[in-house]
């Protein structure tokens, strides 16, 4: 199912793109929780990782590397980061497009609430 993230991706909806390539794209989110805050979604449409399959293995490691790599270009990697992955309802899932959260720049507590 199309969310407003395929709108990005297609750049029908505006939204500051501060990495792309043919698996992936970032993008600064919309209402940052932290100094740095941006969101790396395939261009699959993948609803969430509940529905992640084998294949999509390298996939998921492409996101992984690719906000690490962010992180690092930010300066903010040695201070450390938070990658997240919001699942469906429980998890606080809101666009159900498969996307991995960078958020960065701040200390941050544990566990979440
Ligand atoms: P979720 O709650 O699904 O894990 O995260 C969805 C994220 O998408 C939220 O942090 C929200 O602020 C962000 N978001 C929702 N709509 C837009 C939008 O139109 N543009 C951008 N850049 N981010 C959005």
């Amino acid at each position: 199912m199309p969310t407003l993230f395929s709108k990005i991706i297609s750049r029908e909806i505006p939204a500051q793109i501060v990495y792309e390539d043919e698996h992936l794209l970032a993008f600064k989110d919309i209402n940052p929780q932290a100094p740095v805050h941006v969101l790396f979604i395939p261009r699959e449409e993948i609803a969430s990782a509940d529905a992640l399959e084998d294949r999509h293995a390298e996939l998921v490691g492409r996101l992984v590397l690719a906000a690490g790599r962010y992180a690092r270009e930010a300066g903010i990697a040695e201070d450390g980061y938070r990658l997240v992955m919001n699942t469906n309802e429980h998890g606080g899932q809101t666009v159900f497009h498969l996307h991995l959260h960078l958020i960065g720049g701040r200390p941050m507590s544990w566990p979440p609430g």
